[in-house]
């Protein structure tokens, strides 16, 4: 459904995203995942055609989704399809959310929009949706403000808003980073459960290895603005053979641990406008050779459907360099 190929993006003369390679199928659950300054998010906008909000754009390669390349196209046609057929759920509810707005309406303004529903047909969708999200006595919640909700509720209201315009593919940037444990695997189950039920492709952008453990089909782990492996989760976790998703996968964050603090990897993502000669991942990389400074390592397939972005790739796992 969604293919994105060999994208670099620009701000002025810098290249914070080069070699974003990955798909996601229908039916299928994708989890980006990676450090806080990797990429995920600017991948997102990229696909959300968002880029010029922050001074960016597509240098190179494509996006394409259900067969439409959608880095050529307009600002008009991409309004149709953002909210429409591709759907975003950001991390923080309180900035979807209009404070001063009741929750129901918010919702009814996707199908009212994307749709073409009245008001009276959009409210009895929103209701019937907001019960789906299990939001507890939806026709009275319908009318309450978003400050009147948990943090749960709302994050509840968000994926109904984003639903509310019938998407094909749905992406989720950090959708529970806000939360607590326990409501943090309701929704996660939710969201699973929604790509089931509608047939939905899910893009689960997270830095969180075991929530895509828990909830993905497909991971693409990304490091400074590239795509460095890519597979089935099982595969991914039995044979990972990129060093940087070996050391993400040796420190699955425990509960309430920051983004962006993942203990085991010294060391910080690079910023873009610094950034390491050769592999990026080399100042950082246990396994780093002389040649890692030089070169850019190119994507090689391990296995069918499991790609790695590293000079060493072709060792067997597990082994010295
Ligand atoms: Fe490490 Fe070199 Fe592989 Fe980069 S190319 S991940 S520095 S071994
Ligand atoms: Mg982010």
């Amino acid at each position: 459904m969604l293919t994105v190929d060999d994208l670099e993006i620009g701000f002025s003369t810098l290249h914070p995203l080069a070699g974003v390679d990955f798909s996601v199928a229908r039916g299928e659950i994708l989890g980006l995942v990676g450090e806080s300054g990797s990429g995920k998010s600017m991948t997102a906008m990229s696909v959300m055609g968002l880029l010029p909000l922050i001074g960016g754009r597509v240098t190179r390669g494509s996006i394409r989704f259900e067969g439409e390349e959608l880095t050529t196209l307009d600002e008009a046609r991409y309004r149709r399809l953002r909210g429409g057929r591709i759907a975003l759920i950001t991390q923080n509810p309180m900035t979807s959310l209009d404070p001063m707005v009741r929750v129901g309406p918010q919702i009814d303004q996707g199908a009212r929009l994307h749709l073409g529903l009245d008001a009276r047909a959009a409210r009895i969708r929103t209701v019937e949706l907001m019960a789906r999200m299990r939001i507890p006595d939806a026709a009275r919640v319908y009318d309450l403000h978003p400050h009147q909700l948990s943090g749960g509720l709302r994050q509840r209201i968000v994926i109904a808003m984003a639903l509310a315009g019938d998407p094909e593919l749905l992406i989720a940037d950090e959708p529970t980073t806000a939360l607590d444990v326990i409501v943090q695997a309701q929704i996660v189950q939710l969201l699973v459960e929604l790509v089931r039920e509608r047939d939905l492709a899910l893009m689960l952008i997270t830095h969180d290895m075991g929530l895509v453990a828990q909830a993905c089909d497909r991971v693409a782990v990304m490091y400074s603005g590239r795509i460095v492996e890519s597979g089935p989760v099982a595969a991914i976790f039995e044979d990972p053979r990129h060093p940087y998703t070996r050391a993400l996968i040796g420190c699955i964050p425990r509960p309430g641990m920051a983004e962006g603090t993942l203990a085991g990897i010294p060391g910080t993502v690079p910023s873009i406008a610094d950034l390491p000669s050769g592999c990026r991942f080399h100042p950082r990389c246990p396994m780093a050779v002389a040649a890692c400074r030089d070169r850019v390592p190119q994507t090689v397939a391990v296995a069918a459907d499991h790609g790695v972005a590293c000079l060493l790739a072709g060792a067997a796992s597990g082994d010295a360099p």
